[in-house]
């Protein structure tokens, strides 16, 4: 098993020799593969579905309900990340993420998030929140936070479609939207909530190495994607992979996505 060391500058030979990956990993798991780690996004939970993003909160209520009956240890993204940073094996588990800061995440998703108690990573873009009807007030944001079981991250300043904009503007605009949209978010995140956001979710999915390099100037050490696949050891951080649930996702299909190795 090969770990990604190219963002490691430091990763000395002795460094390498720690990477010990024993079998105590599988060992006790109830998942069969060592490491092996399917992350989940969400976006908005509605009783009844009339929007192609959202789930409704009763198919989230058994989602979570499969992941507790079958012991599928739901991990924080941010446990994953500090596993890839130190070139560990990343704990085996499901990670939960949710985009936009939607008020239904206030409203839905967190009485169920309390009763399982999960650790859940929401991924917001600044612009919208105190502002459009959709989305969570900075005080709903808060009592988030407060649960301890919400780690509040960045989604970009209001969600640009970066393709677009690259084609939009020139060399040198681009480049001073794209640090506003990354630098930004970090700003307002500090100042309103005291939290300190350095991963961040790529707006529609999109990214690619110009972009990747440009989050990692602006301080994120991990970026999440729709390329919908399990992490791999030796992705890059700034674009770890994640399965898009939507109403449309069969019972079956979430099965299949939380226990990639059956
Ligand atoms: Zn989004």
């Amino acid at each position: 098993m090969t770990f990604d060391r190219r963002a490691v500058g430091f990763a000395t030979a002795a460094a390498a020799t720690m990477m010990v990956f024993t079998s105590a990993f599988s060992a006790g798991q109830t998942r069969n593969a060592n490491g092996v780690v399917s992350i989940l996004v969400y976006h908005r939970f509605e009783a009844e579905v009339h929007d192609s993003m959202a789930v409704t909160t009763a198919q989230f209520a058994r989602h979570l309900q499969y992941l507790a009956d079958h012991h599928h240890k739901v991990v924080p993204l941010r446990s994953v990340v500090t596993s890839l940073q130190n070139h560990l094996q990343p704990p085996n588990g499901v990670v939960i993420t949710v985009d936009d800061g939607h008020r239904s995440v206030y409203s839905d998703m967190l009485p169920l998030v309390r009763r399982y108690r999960i650790p859940v990573t929401l991924f917001i873009y600044p612009s919208a929140i105190s502002n459009a009807p959709y989305a969570m007030t900075w005080a709903q944001l808060d009592a988030l936070k407060e649960t301890g079981l919400f780690d509040i991250q960045s989604h970009t300043y209001w969600h640009p479609n970066f393709k677009v904009e690259r084609r939009r503007l020139d060399a040198a605009a681009f480049d001073k939207f794209a640090t506003m949209q990354l630098v930004k978010p970090r700003d307002a995140l500090r100042a309103k909530l005291n939290v300190e956001a350095d991963m961040l979710a790529w707006p529609f999915g999109i990214y690619d190495d110009d972009l990747i390099r440009r989050a990692g100037a602006a301080g994120y050490v991990a970026g999440v994607t729709l390329d919908a696949r399990t992490v791999r050891s030796d992705d890059r951080r700034l674009a770890l992979p994640r399965f898009l649930i939507t109403a449309t996702v069969s019972d079956k299909r979430f099965e299949k996505i939380v226990s990639p190795n059956p």
